[in-house]
């Protein structure tokens, strides 16, 4: 299987070649060629298989310069009961008939990021290793992102992560968990300013190309190819769970910020797996939602895009979106370029209402969106709480409010994706509840840690300065 770019360049690549990479040289972001299909002899076969093995299965479509033994191994590995807390990885719980929550939060730190952040820290060793190379990780991260990054990336051979955070603003939960580990290879850099400061940071380290050479500067961010392959697993795992036979039907409704998430159950509905609807849940930052209801996308300024109680759906803009809108397009590389290139940064925005294509969206494609307010994850919380004994994090209520609205009893079953454990948020929970959500056992205590963490000041220089003295190499 070789890779190409959204944006037209003639250019092939390799799964290893693009694994360490983030955008194209072109500035798109990289698709495969074809999408694999799949049929009802290979559905009937991956039925009931372990997850390590069905996630085997999926990524040899797409994976051919890993040996096959080796890949299997590196899946076998990645996704243990020890390191997702069950033999089924990513269990179904219902709520009722036909509505299902799929757990995909139950990893190192308590959010859907670990299903692929634990993959691709594997996948990293196993490669950097092979080239006998080391790549140095730069991040920057508002809570859920970051803490997965480094709980895949400690103790990795080859391996080291540079994190920034705005300094304080994490909830204390979060700033616990990044900075209680104590491994060498971890580097926790606490920005005094806010996430905005920490991301153009990152983009003027990794923009100073012979910095960037000279520490082998790389990134784990959500456009990483690999990370939306790991997540297409799941959505197999949880249509066999959702189902008794291959001839069903199921949607999902997917929680969504930068679009990596779904744009996953859209690799799977393409590869011929039988989704019928797929629901992009928002919340106020709705800028998905206004796409799919009126073929307008419209990029936020930063003032433009609202703190909520879901914070990780707070984006401006989708970055991961390119790669939907470019399949729409028929794959047509020249209009994704001017749409996403020259005329998004000029503009702000594109409109597709008036294009054919659009009306694709739903038809071909099974997209359907809504988005959610503060007062409808709280009152989702609560109702959730009292009719099913489940509590529910704020983003995994925001799905559960729109899959409502496009579900019904005895139609196809909706499962919806959690994206995270409810103690990650306990401010909202509390706000919802009156009390604390529960805290499994291995968090009791975290913030007392000690903590490994630096504090800089919002200076490009300073951070470039801190990581040539963090590491070896040069
Ligand atoms: C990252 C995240 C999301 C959004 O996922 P995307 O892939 O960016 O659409 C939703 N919920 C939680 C808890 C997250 O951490």
């Amino acid at each position: 299987m070789k890779y190409l770019s959204t944006r037209g360049d003639p250019q092939r690549r390799s799964f290893c070649e693009i694994l360490l990479e983030g955008l194209a040289p072109d500035g798109g972001l990289y698709l495969p060629e074809r999408y694999p299909q799949v049929d009802a002899a290979m559905l009937a076969e991956w039925r009931g298989l372990p997850y390590a093995e069905l996630a085997w299965r999926i990524l040899s479509l797409y994976i051919d310069d890993i040996p096959a033994a080796d890949l299997r191994a590196i899946c076998a590995r990645t996704y243990t009961a020890e390191v997702f807390g069950t033999p089924e990885i990513v269990p179904l719980k219902p709520l009722e008939p036909g509505l299902y929550l799929e757990s995909l939060s139950n990893g190192p730190t308590l959010a859907f990021k670990d299903m692929a952040m634990q993959l691709l820290g594997n996948l990293f060793e196993y490669e950097l290793a092979r080239r006998g190379e080391q790549l140095n990780v730069l991040g920057a991260t508002s809570g859920d992102t970051g803490s997965a990054a480094e709980y895949a990336m400690r103790g990795k051979q080859g391996v080291r992560v540079f994190m920034t955070s705005p300094h304080g603003r994490m909830s204390p939960f979060q700033q616990a968990q990044m900075f209680s580990l104590q491994d060498e290879n971890i580097h926790n850099i606490a920005i005094e300013g806010v996430f905005d400061d920490c991301q153009d940071i990152v983009k003027a380290v990794s923009g100073d190309l012979d910095f960037k050479r000279k520490y082998r500067i790389g990134t784990v961010n959500s456009i990483n190819w690999a990370r939306l392959l790991a997540q297409v697993v799941y959505y197999f795992a949880g249509y066999f769970e959702a189902t008794r036979s291959n001839g069903e039907r199921v949607s999902f409704t997917v929680p969504s910020g930068n679009f990596g998430n779904i744009c996953a159950g859209h690799v799977a509905r393409q590869m011929g797996l039988p989704i019928h609807r797929l629901v992009v849940a928002t919340n106020e930052n709705d800028v998905l939602d206004e796409f799919f209801r009126t073929g307008t996308y419209r990029v936020r300024a930063a003032r433009d895009t609202v703190e909520t109680s879901s914070p990780s759906m707070d984006i401006s803009k989708a970055s991961n979106f390119e790669r939907f809108v470019f399949d729409l397009l028929g794959r047509d590389g020249e209009r994704t370029r001017a749409l996403f290139g020259t005329g998004l940064v000029a503009s702000g925005r594109f409109d597709l209402g008036a294009d054919p294509a659009f009306r694709d969206c739903a038809r071909h494609y099974g997209f359907a969106s809504g988005r959610s307010t503060h007062a409808d994850r709280l009152a989702v919380i609560r109702d959730t709480w009292q009719r099913f004994g489940v509590v529910v994090d704020p983003h995994t209520a925001d799905g559960l409010k729109v899959a409502r609205e496009h579900w019904q009893p005895g139609g196809a079953p909706m499962v919806v994706l959690e994206t995270a454990l409810p103690i990650k948020f306990a401010a909202t929970i509390v706000e919802a509840l009156g009390r604390e959500p529960e805290r499994p056992a291995r968090f009791a205590g975290i913030e007392s840690r000690p903590k490994r963490v630096d504090v800089l000041p919002a200076d490009a220089a300073l951070v470039k300065d801190y990581i040539a003295r963090h590491c070896g190499a040069a």
